[in-house]
């Protein structure tokens, strides 16, 4: 069994899904689970819907909707001729039910809210592209991931219950491939045992996929994008940046953790426990090698380069002049637990302490403000982390010339620079 993960840009246009169908074809025979995303930027415009509902704005957040549903519909009836009836009956239902939602008055919490909205996109893309698959003789069978993919109800970053989550995938995703030799899922979404939706986190497909590698024994995942394989930088800033073919889960960790945006960070963990090897490849010419990531030591890597804007710089001061010990450290790490706020680099002096972290939606100055109350706070917004693994002293150079250097560490495999 192969999983195969197609991202929101490998499906956001009638020619990419008849591409990905051409791809399905490649590998004929071979059962294949197969995992997509939102189409394009659809999981983008539903946060919109979801904060409109949210600030009161009803009138706004059925607006929205209603321009995400006339996309959907749109694709589906330049995709569909057989199948679009039926097709179109299974999307009224889902639109429906946020229009239901949307009438409300929202009583519980935001992430609440935006999990029951937001998961909508995947069921969408999944739903159209079934369809689609099999009016083009490529049978599937469609099944809703919340069925099966139990989660706990940490709205926005839920967390899988893999004893449910393995029951259920024995017994509902197992029977359909006795008959199918593809399952289209979606990715990103669950459901908790009250059958509330779920969201694992944004870009949470390419974990769903490697969850069901775990739970299927796959003998590997393919994340189809829309680049060659993993690049050592942005291609998009970096006209230089080069594919490195070979990869091991060691690294990608550590590239995913300071912010490379290949594949989500949560993705490698489930796919090391049972080694299942992971391959990035290209939608557009599947005839091209990619990147394969596995379990081996590797050497000569090249320099690979992560850029992070919007990193906040919180500069904390011990007020009397006392020592950062060890408590105050404590009290720290608690309030990044209780704001979900992850450090992206931290430098302790003797009695001051810079953080920096990604700014999100206010947490920053809740945190600042919070730990004002044992520390002088000093915040800086707006900058930009550089962090260089495999550096060499050239690379290093070459990225910061010009550029106001606030903060620095180096290890012997990775260099981190703070700029202005
Ligand atoms: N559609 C979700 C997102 O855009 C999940 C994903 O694409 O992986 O974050
Ligand atoms: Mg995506």
């Amino acid at each position: 069994m192969k999983i195969f993960k197609f991202g929101g840009a490998s499906v956001n246009s009638v020619d990419r899904i008849k591409q990905m169908a051409d791809i399905l074809r490649l590998y004929k025979g071979e059962k294949k689970l197969v995992v997509i995303s939102a189409m394009g930027k659809t999981t983008n415009a539903l946060e919109k819907v979801a904060a409109a509902f949210f600030n009161n704005a009803k009138e706004e957040a059925l607006q929205l909707f209603n321009h995400i549903k006339t996309q959907h519909i749109t694709t589906a009836k330049y995709l569909l001729i057989t199948g679009y009836n039926a097709a179109y009956e299974q999307l009224s239902q889902l639109f429906t039910e946020i229009e239901w939602a949307l009438h409300d008055k929202p009583v519980r919490d935001y992430d609440y809210y935006y999990d029951q909205i937001v998961c909508l996109g995947e069921l969408l893309s999944t739903t159209i592209i079934s369809a689609y698959l099999n009016e083009k003789g490529i049978a599937n069978a469609w099944i809703d991931v919340r069925d099966v993919l139990r989660t706990d109800d940490t709205f926005r970053e839920a967390v899988i219950d893999w004893a449910a989550a393995a029951g259920n995938t024995e017994r509902l995703i197992a029977p359909l491939f006795e008959k199918n030799d593809i399952v289209i899922t979606q990715g990103f979404i669950g459901a908790t045992d009250e059958n509330e939706s779920t969201t694992l986190g944004r870009e949470g497909s390419d974990y769903t996929a490697a969850v069901f590698a775990g739970l299927l024994d796959a003998e590997s995942v393919t994340i189809w994008k829309d680049v060659e394989g993993v690049m050592n930088a942005d291609p998009k800033i970096f006209a230089t940046a080069e594919l490195i073919p070979e990869l091991n889960y060691d690294e990608v960790i550590e590239m995913a953790y300071y912010g490379a945006q290949v594949i989500h960070p949560k993705t490698i963990k489930p796919l090391q426990n049972k080694s299942i090897p992971l391959y990035v490849k290209c939608f557009l010419d599947p005839a091209l090698p990619g990147t394969i990531i596995h379990n081996k030591a590797l050497k000569h890597l090249p320099p690979i380069i992560v850029i992070k804007n919007d990193q906040v710089l919180l500069h904390l001061h011990s007020t009397d002049f006392s020592f950062i010990g060890e408590h105050t450290m404590s009290h720290l790490y608690h309030l990044f637990a209780e704001y979900t706020i992850r450090p992206g680099l931290i430098q302790t002096g003797a009695v001051s302490l810079m953080v920096c972290t990604d700014e999100q939606e206010g947490k920053t100055d809740r945190l600042a403000a919070e730990a004002a109350a044992i520390f002088d706070v000093q915040v800086e917004k707006g900058l930009t982390l550089l962090t260089i693994r495999h550096y060499t002293p050239e690379v290093l150079d070459a990225m910061t010339a010009g550029k106001v250097i606030v903060l620095r560490q180096q290890s012997k495999e990775t260099a981190q620079v703070l700029m202005r």
